[in-house]
């Protein structure tokens, strides 16, 4: 996806409609900055206003998403790119979720083997022992919550043993046994209880 070209054709559309930098702000309830952040391509629009911005802009999210209007000879080819950009990137933004989890299950963890070590080894009275400790343990809890909740969410898990690919609840994740990455859940699609392993494409 080129953010540059569909910044232009932003811009082209918006000109296209009469309409200024600010006035489109105004209708979609934006800042000045952040139409201008559109059309130089610094950034996307939100995926949650999109709908409403091609309406703007009279086109379709297909053209916006191309930079350019997609006739029905080129439909879909582009339509197929489209969607396989789309999954590139969410891949990608999975992929920077996971290791989002690792980084902060591993600071949390650290945080708390440190207070455990400054609890041994400090020369302090028992009181404040127990309240370092507490404190490593208390964090802990946010930071498994957040953990848990990327690792859930981000990608898919597949099962070991017919190979669908499938998005668990939170409370089946939580509860699951695990090894690494890997859960056994039981899968919705053969109803065994098994290994899942996590991937970031469903095929
Ligand atoms: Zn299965």
């Amino acid at each position: 996806m080129d953010q540059i070209q569909i910044g232009r054709f932003i811009a082209a559309c918006r000109k296209e409609q009469g309409m200024t930098q600010a006035q489109l702000a105004e209708k979609m309830g934006v800042s000045d900055r952040a139409v201008s952040k559109w059309e130089t391509g610094k950034n996307m629009p939100d995926s949650s206003i999109m709908l409403e911005l091609c309406d703007e802009l009279g086109i379709t999210v297909n053209d916006l998403l191309n930079g350019r209007r997609i006739t029905m000879d080129n439909y879909k080819e582009t339509a197929e790119k489209t969607m396989l950009e789309m999954r590139a990137m969410k891949e990608q933004n999975d992929r920077m979720l996971l290791q989002t989890e690792t980084l902060l299950g591993s600071v949390s963890v650290a945080f708390l083997l440190i207070m455990c070590v400054l609890a041994k080894y400090l020369p302090i009275q028992p009181w404040i022992q127990a309240v370092l400790i507490a404190v490593g343990l208390v964090q802990l809890i946010p930071c498994v919550y957040y953990a848990l909740r990327i690792e859930q969410s981000a990608g898919y898990y597949k099962c070991s043993s017919c190979g669908e690919s499938w998005i668990p609840q939170y409370s089946q994740v939580l509860f699951a046994p695990h090894f690494g990455r890997s859960r056994k859940m039981t899968c919705p699609h053969c109803g065994k209880r098994v290994y899942h392993k996590k991937v970031l494409t469903k095929d």
